[in-house]
């Protein structure tokens, strides 16, 4: 199996330099595992975290050893009941071309006509279900809120627009880094309005987009635009926080809005959550959105990348906003 290891820990951006390619042979399947060749790789910024030798919710990576994070493959020899050479599934086994382990680390998933396997990666995966939970379960959406998200063209972003959308938000309001996102958000995924982040003055940008202020803010970016979304802010409005992208390669702490004091003064619900310690939620999730996908109410994009050796890359391009909605990597 060839794999990409960790080989020393990146200080601000990572660089080529941190991987390592490394081509490890797999033992003799024991019982009860399975072989599995991968077809597709995400790669996802919360893995810039696992990079560091810092407590969070996940461990660090290993170094030396290969990088792990969500794939979709297809079983190439099985030693265990219920997953049988063909069958589809998603592990967490990815940034290597053929993963083995036991079973249970494989959960098995339908091939759908139309619906490409890295589908299971993104709307139909973890970022879609990031999106369910954080303005369901925690942001607390109700008719008629107006949501401003952030990282509005991304894997999460993208969803959590349409689902506000389609869960009776009233307006829904989106940044982005580029003029071709922002056009996208308008013409593709149902925003009411979107701006350019690049352009500057969030708050006046933010303003001219939800001139009657905003009830939700899904944060996936932090800093700046979370200063923005605290001084928009109505009374008793929900914050869900998702994700900090504009620091995870920051060498320093950076510092917080400067506008706590409207937590207290508007009466704001500020709740920050990740999504492993939601999973129960992924059966109604997934049920809804397949009816969504075939109806055609949500839409989804990806930016595929091709070949393991890309994969180090396309993580870089992820994180620089290379990519529109799902990044993941073909093999
Ligand atoms: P995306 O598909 O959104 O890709 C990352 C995007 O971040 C880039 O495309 C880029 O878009 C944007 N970005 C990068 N740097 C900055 C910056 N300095 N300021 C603003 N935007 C920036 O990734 P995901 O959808 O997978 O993840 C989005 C967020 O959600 C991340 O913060 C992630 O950590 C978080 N997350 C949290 C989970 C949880 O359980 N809490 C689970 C999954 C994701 P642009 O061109 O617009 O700059």
């Amino acid at each position: 199996s060839t794999q990409i290891q960790l080989v020393s820990r990146p200080t601000g951006w990572p660089v080529p330099e941190n991987f390592r390619t490394a081509v490890v042979e797999l033992p003799a399947l024991a019982a009860g595992e399975v072989r599995v060749s991968n077809e597709f790789l995400s790669v996802d910024p919360y893995m810039r975290g696992r990079m560091n030798d810092v407590r969070s919710y996940v461990p660090p990576f290993g170094l030396g050893e290969a990088l792990t994070g969500g794939a979709v493959g297809r079983v190439l020899e099985s030693a265990a009941d219920g997953l049988a050479p063909g069958d589809v599934v998603v592990h967490q086994l990815g940034w290597r071309d053929v993963a083995q382990g036991p079973a249970a680390g494989f959960r098995k998933v339908a091939e759908l006509p139309g619906v490409p396997l890295s589908a299971y990666l993104g709307v139909l995966g973890m970022t879609a279900l990031t999106a369910w939970v954080g303005l369901r379960e925690i942001a607390g959406l109700r008719a008629g809120d107006t949501v401003f998200v952030s990282g509005a063209a991304g894997a999460v972003g993208s969803m959590v627009g349409q689902i506000a959308r389609l869960q009776g938000a009233g307006r829904v309001v989106g940044s982005a880094g580029s003029s071709e996102k922002v056009a996208l958000l308008t013409s593709r995924y149902g925003f009411d309005a979107a701006f350019n982040y690049k352009d500057g003055d969030l708050p006046g940008q933010l303003e001219a987009a939800a001139p009657g202020g905003i009830d939700v803010y899904f944060d996936n970016v932090g800093g700046d635009h979370l200063e923005a979304a605290l001084g928009a802010f109505n009374d008793g409005g929900r914050a869900a926080l998702c994700g900090a992208i504009s620091q995870y390669n920051s060498t320093e702490p950076a510092p917080g809005p400067r506008n706590m004091a409207n937590i207290v003064t508007r009466g704001l619900s500020v709740r920050g959550f990740t999504v492993g310690n939601h999973t129960e939620h992924f059966p109604a999730f997934a049920a809804q959105m397949g009816e969504w996908l075939g109806r055609g109410d949500v839409v989804f994009d990806e930016t595929v990348a091709e070949g393991l050796e890309n994969t180090v890359e396309a993580f870089l391009s992820m994180l620089a906003g290379g990519n529109t909605g799902k990044m993941v990597v073909r093999l």
